[in-house]
């Protein structure tokens, strides 16, 4: 990694879970002024900078990393004709109220409780701060500009259905999941029991391993509305990986 920082020193390399396989990324990248290792680069505002297109191949085993620039590795000139957006990054986040007479549906996964989320379709909160973190990466905007709440369509629809509309939209943009952290806040029940069988359930949804998707549940120590019981809010960010980026 020393040798790739010094021969890329200053721009921007995204970050990956390295495995023992080799991964080839082909695309543009832009050099980082605030970055910049002094001597080399000499910092200047981003704006003036043109982007630089490279080449980086890296092959990772568990603690060796080694990397050839492509002037060492002959006639680049066929990777260059494309930009491609490597990572793409977007978070999300989405509220229900609690209400009696609602069935309780986190993940695609029904929850004992006496108490459900009101919404205009299932209310699964955690599928729709998904879906916004889904979206956010794609720069589609948000769920209620797709799935309005006005449309009679979308009445109690199944959340897991709207993802996967969704999912057709990144791999039809040339995208795969990479990685899902999501955190739901909620007060009761205590929703542990219950995550191996969202992940269960999202993993197929999202074409991705279960070790992809995290699920993480906490209270407030019952302050504010998700205290208190009123509703409950999920927090969600999705990094995205170009389809053409080996795994
Ligand atoms: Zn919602």
């Amino acid at each position: 990694m020393e040798y790739l920082n010094t021969l890329y020193s200053g721009m921007m390399i995204p970050c990956f879970v390295l495995t023992a396989k080799t991964i080839v990324l082909n695309g543009s990248c832009r050099p980082a002024a605030s970055r910049a290792t002094p001597g080399i680069h000499r910092p200047q505002p981003l704006r003036d900078v043109p982007p630089v297109r490279a080449k980086i191949v890296v092959r990772a085993t568990d603690d060796v990393i080694s990397g050839s620039p492509p002037n060492e590795r002959g006639d680049d000139s066929h990777f260059f004709n494309r930009e491609v957006h490597v990572f793409r990054v977007g978070f999300g986040y989405d509220a229900h109220r609690l209400v009696e007479g609602r069935s309780l549906i986190l993940g695609g996964v029904k929850i004992p409780h006496h108490l459900g989320l009101a919404g205009h379709s299932d209310a699964d909160v955690l599928i729709h701060a998904m879906m916004d973190a889904i979206l956010g990466a794609l720069a589609k905007g948000d769920i209620g500009q797709h799935f309005p709440n006005t449309e009679p369509a979308y009445k109690d629809m199944d959340s897991m259905v709207l993802l996967e509309r969704v999912m057709k939209w990144v791999h039809s943009d040339g995208y795969r999941i990479n990685q899902l952290d999501t955190t739901i806040v909620a007060e009761k029940p205590g929703l542990s029991p219950f995550v191996e069988a969202m992940k269960q359930r999202l993993s197929k949804t999202l074409a991705i391993r279960m070790d992809q998707i995290s699920i993480k549940a906490t209270t407030t120590e019952e302050m504010g509305f998700c205290g208190r019981q009123e509703g409950i809010a999920a927090y969600a960010i999705v990094s995205l990986v170009a389809e053409s980026v080996s795994s």
